[in-house]
Formats: C-alpha cells, structure tokens, sequence
C-alpha cells in the first residue's frame, strides 16, 4: 500500500514527472460541480530551442482541461504551464511553454486521456457526442472536436487498408428509387486476397473509382499489383488510368457466363442453319440447352451420355462441340491453383 501521499497523489493521477499541487472543490458538497485539480510539470528547465542555451521561467498561465470523471464527479484538470524564456537577451527565440502531449494535446480543452475515452465511445462503442459531453460536464463541440482531432488519423490512415496486391472492382446494384423503381449502382471496391470490402463509390462509371484510387497514398497504389475487373470497359480504363502498372485480372465467374453466352449463341445459330426455325421442344440442341451451361464436373454420367448423343445428332460439324470445349477449357485454367505450372489441363470428353 501506497502511504507516501506524493506517490498517492501520483498514482491517482495516473501521469508521471507531474507535480499535483492541490484539489479545490467549488462545490460545497454538490457532487455536480467539477473537481479541479491543479498540478504542474515536473522536469528540467527546458534548453533553448534556438541557442540550446539556458531558460528561465517567466511565470506560468493557466489552462483548464476537462478531465475524466473521478470518484462519480468531473474533473477539471487545471495545469499550470509555465513559460520560458531564453537567458541570452541577443537571441531571436520567442518565449515558449510547457508542452507534453501525455496530458493534453496542444490546442484542444480534454486532456489527451478524455479526448481518447471520447473518441473510443464515440467512434467505436457508437455513443452520441451529447452523452459523452454530459458525462464529462461540458459542451457538444468540445467533445465532437477532440473526437475529430483524434479520430481523423484513425479514419484517414494510410494503413488502414494495409497492403492490397490485388485490388477488385465490381458493380453492384444498391437500391431501387422512385416509382419506376429506376435502377442506382455502386461500385464495390475490395481487397481480393482476403476477401475485404474496402468501400462502396456511387454509380457503376469509372469517374467515383478513379477519384478513389487518386485519393490514396501514392505508396499504397504502388503496392497494388493486379486489378480484377468484370469485362466491363469503364473499369478497364480506371485501372490503365489510376493504376497503370497493375496487370489486369478478368474475374473467372464474369469470364465463364461470357464463355456460356457465346455457347449460346452457337447452338442457336446452328440450329437456325440447320433446321431453318428456332429451337423447339424436340429439337436435339434445343434439348440439351441447359447442361450445355452446366459445369462439365456436375453432369451425371446419364446427363452425360445425352450431351454426347445429342451434340451428334444436331451438330454435325462440331461446332457446338467446340464451343463447349472453349468453355470448359476456360473453366479449368482457373481451377489451377499453382502460378507455375507448365502442364497442359486435361483434355476433355466430347471432342
Ligand atoms: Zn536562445
């Protein structure tokens, strides 16, 4: 047990190289009217900074700084900075005082410890700024400015996304309006290898992403090797204009439904040539339009054997074949998970 009432005092406070130099209690018993406590820096006379030469105080002022609640009551942290001046009359350095960010930042009325509670409720607990200000005993802007000063840094840093070597934009339809329920999109834009939504830029052009990229750090976009994109051209210019040096990645599932539209469009000409109408119910390719679209490794063996028997009878020069081929080919680049390898996939059936 502390009994050393300068160590008491110390502990209390919670800050070191801190003089307390007293309580004053204003409120006659009322629990509502805030403690103040009065301390002052303990330390060296400070050098100059100029000259390095000797100081000598001229005094202090006194700046008061709301402080957290003590023992159910607020506190007013009433620090006595004194101010400096330099001993050599010739030098140029304007009188200075007391700094020390541990206990409050320069310019702001909470003490650093106050504005760090402050901020941690309010931007991480969700708690109103009023409530954070009645709790302290002092006003709204006091409050939302140090949550401002201290939270910016935590928003706007640079490393907040950390490194992103593969940076994805895609469209995203985000709401519905008005009686025409017109169609509004945003552009989601995510770190791919770990699957992180970054943000969320309105409209599906490329003018929000760019603006984006832009407003990154320029070691950030450094970082950022490839771009994956769906085949729109609006997001391939962001990236040959805000990233010019990330290679372009197609994404596999925009990718595999462009391969299955001109799949598609195969069979039906091909049916048109053929037969000299549209598909129709008992037409072969017409039959077999939907496992066409499947992926090769979800056909039953049954489903199969129809592909197979049906591709022969309604297209006679392989050219629904090859166009499922190309397809499926497509497919199996992306099911390898090794950059490196040099085999060639495996051949598929039908051919
Ligand atoms: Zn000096």
């Amino acid at each position: 047990m502390e009994q050393n009432p300068i160590r008491i005092a110390e502990i209390l406070l919670g800050l070191k190289d801190v003089n307390l130099i007293g309580v004053e209690d204003l409120g006659n018993e009322d629990s509502k009217t805030p403690l103040r406590v009065h301390i002052e820096c303990l330390g060296e006379r400070p050098k100059c900074p100029v000259c390095n030469g000797m100081s000598y105080s001229k005094g202090s002022s006194l700046v008061e700084l709301i402080d957290l609640q003590s023992f159910g009551r607020p506190v007013r942290l009433i620090w006595h900075k004194r101010r400096w001046v330099c001993k050599d009359e010739t030098c140029i350095a304007p009188s200075w005082s007391d700094v020390d960010t541990r206990i409050a930042a320069p310019r702001l009325k909470l003490t650093d410890r106050a504005a760090r509670f402050a901020t941690r409720v309010v931007g991480r607990d969700g708690r109103s700024v009023s409530s954070v200000a009645r709790e302290l005993d002092c006003d709204w802007h006091t409050i939302n400015d140090a949550v401002i000063a201290y939270g910016t840094p935590l928003v706007e840093d640079p490393n907040r996304f950390g490194k992103v070597r593969a940076l994805g934009l895609d469209e995203t339809l985000f709401y519905r309006e008005g009686r025409y329920r017109t169609q509004k999109w945003s552009t989601s834009i995510v770190d791919v290898m770990s699957a992180t939504l970054l943000d969320v830029v309105p409209g599906k052009g490329g003018a929000e992403p760019k603006k984006w990229i832009a407003s990154q750090p320029r070691e950030w976009r450094d970082m950022v090797k490839w771009g994956t994109l769906d085949l729109a051209g609006s997001y391939r210019a962001v990236f040959k204009e805000a990233l010019p040096n990330a290679v372009l990645v197609a994404d596999p599932f925009h990718l595999v439904k462009l391969a299955n539209t001109r799949l598609d469009e195969t069979r039906r000409r091909v049916q048109q040539n053929i037969l000299g109408h549209r598909g129709r119910g008992g037409d072969p390719l017409y039959r077999i339009r939907r496992l066409l679209n499947m992926a090769k490794e979800k056909l039953t063996e049954g489903a199969n054997d129809k592909l197979t028997r049906f591709l022969e009878a309604g297209d006679p020069d392989n050219e629904v074949a090859t166009s499922w081929r190309a397809k499926e080919s497509l497919r199996e680049l992306y099911a390898y998970r090794d950059p490196g390898t040099r085999q060639r996939p495996p051949r598929c059936s039908h051919q």
